[in-house]
């Protein structure tokens, strides 16, 4: 175990991608798994906070304590086994995302969870239950979580799989690998029906394993899970395609989603991914980005799996669909080769990471929305949110996954004063999402910064009978602490 408690050596750990700040006494880097039973024993024992963390790419504070330790996952970071046959690869929890895809694409294999940013690790992917621009297709990480090793509070090693044991109506039983039973009553919870990270996954006769992915580091800690992995596409559409008006390029996002869903064979439109950016953030990236087509309202990325080789038949597909809606077909940007693909890739990991940018320098905390809802609700949750914000003269940015109603409008504060109103009109456009049937965070998780939203969408009963599980779990309160409740 490596012990870190000087000054300058343990900042990393203060700090996550929001530029949410922290304290802490010491930072323990495990080197092993079986390390980390003592030091969490230990810790129960004194009852001092512990929070774990992966490589703080988190976007709510979740990974940075305010007191206690911090137990660092980064050299957990063995791919323990690979099997392309039967499609599945078993890692510890501090592989970089990265790493596992880069390791999984060279076979001709990938992991669809892609929570955009990839310089995370595999624990903190399954800690938020991360999505991104291909959960279209393929939903969140537990959709390709098989087996999770877990360490809890009290040192108990707990051995979750699939399908092994589930909920009897509302009551769960959990065995821990040393034989102690530990019952939970899962309380009836009305989440809304849409792409949901806010709070634990809570349904009767679930299966265990859903309980603790997404839990924010609040029910264990993650060591080591076997993960579902599948074939490449043999060829990938990848293309912004550029609209002169905002109600164009919803319309187009609402067309595809509705052929993909009636279409499921590859010789048709069949998206993977659904992403939109308004025309504040294509002329945010249009200084590193020349392809981008400034003069357009917005811009919707879309990528599609070609398994066939008609990859020519479905461009024209596409070219139609978006002439359909007064797109400018000679300026869509489309992906001819794989760096071309790779540099679309990159223009939308760079809206989130320059608005992350942005705020940190400029010393602010995040102020973005990570709010879904339903399908039929979103037009008008998306153009009264922006309304909110023009109101208020402030600047934004809008964009997110669109195929999933999820949007991210995130604004850009130039004093304390804009920081003050744009806290208050997030805080309003969640209220908004809640109204509307939706979720406060789609992806991101609560952690520490979306507590206020949280208890929007949920009365202090259905919190409170939350916090019960977690109290079972884990009684003297060390793990995560701060986050969720
Ligand atoms: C530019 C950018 C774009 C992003 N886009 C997306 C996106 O599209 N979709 C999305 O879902 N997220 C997105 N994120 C957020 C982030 O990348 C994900 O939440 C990621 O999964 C966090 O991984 P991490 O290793 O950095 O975890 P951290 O930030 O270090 O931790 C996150 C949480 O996981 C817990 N945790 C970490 N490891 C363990 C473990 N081993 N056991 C138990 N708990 C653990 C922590 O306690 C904390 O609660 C984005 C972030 C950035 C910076």
């Amino acid at each position: 175990m490596i012990v870190k408690s000087a000054f300058d050596e343990i900042q990393i750990y203060l700090v996550d991608a929001s530029n949410f700040k922290g304290n802490c006494e010491k930072v323990f880097i495990a080197e092993s798994i079986e390390e980390i039973i003592p030091l969490v024993i230990d810790a129960n024992n004194k009852k001092i906070k512990i929070t774990v963390c992966g490589n703080h790419t988190g976007l709510t504070g979740s990974s940075i304590p305010t007191e206690g330790f911090v137990l660092s996952t980064e050299k957990l970071n063995r791919i323990i086994e690979i099997d392309f046959e039967n499609n599945y690869a078993i890692v510890e929890s501090g592989v970089l995302l990265k790493n596992f895809q880069d390791e999984l694409n060279t076979k001709g294999y990938f992991f669809p969870p892609d929570p955009t940013e990839t310089n995370c690790f595999i624990g903190g992917v399954i800690a938020t239950n991360a999505s991104g621009g291909k959960s279209f297709k393929y939903g969140a990480t537990r959709n390709f979580v098989l087996e999770i090793e877990i360490i809890l509070s009290d040192g108990e090693i707990l051995e979750l799989k699939r399908g092994k044991n589930f909920a009897k109506g509302n009551a769960l039983e959990l065995s821990t690998k040393s034989g102690k039973k530990i019952k939970i009553e899962l309380p009836e919870i009305k989440s809304p029906e849409v792409k949901n990270a806010a709070g634990y996954f809570c349904k009767s006769n679930m299966d265990a394993i859903d309980l603790f992915i997404g839990s924010e580091g609040t029910l264990g800690v993650i060591t080591k899970a076997k993960l579902k992995i599948l074939t490449l596409p043999v060829e990938l559409i990848s293309f912004v395609a550029f609209f002169n008006s905002e109600e164009d390029g919803l319309s187009f996002v609402d067309a595809v989603r509705t052929q993909t869903l009636l279409n499921n064979n590859s010789g048709n439109i069949s998206a993977r991914a659904i992403e939109y950016f308004d025309k504040n953030s294509l002329i945010f990236l249009s200084e590193d980005y020349p392809e981008v087509d400034c003069a357009s309202a917005c811009g919707v990325w879309i990528e599609q799996e070609v398994t066939e080789n008609n990859f020519d038949l479905l461009i024209e597909k596409w070219y139609d669909l978006i002439k359909k809606f007064n797109a400018n077909d000679e300026k869509v940007w489309i992906g001819f080769d794989e760096k071309d693909k790779k540099k679309l890739k990159e223009f939308r990991h760079a809206i989130s990471y320059k608005v992350n940018e942005y705020i940190s320098k400029n010393n602010f905390r995040k102020l973005g929305t990570d709010t879904a809802v339903p399908d039929n609700n979103f037009k008008i949750f998306y153009f009264n949110s922006k309304k909110i914000v023009e109101e208020n003269n402030l600047n934004y940015v809008a964009y997110g996954h669109f195929g999933n109603s999820h949007l991210h409008l995130n604004i850009l504060p130039k004093d304390d004063s804009e920081f003050l109103v744009a806290k208050k009109i997030i805080a309003q456009i969640c209220s908004e999402a809640v109204r509307l049937n939706g979720t406060v965070s789609a992806e991101h998780g609560i952690g520490k910064l979306k507590k206020n939203y949280f208890q929007m969408m949920y009365n202090e009963n259905t919190i409170n009978k939350l916090f019960e599980i977690k109290k079972i779990l884990d009684p003297n309160l060390i793990l995560g602490d701060g986050n969720i409740f």
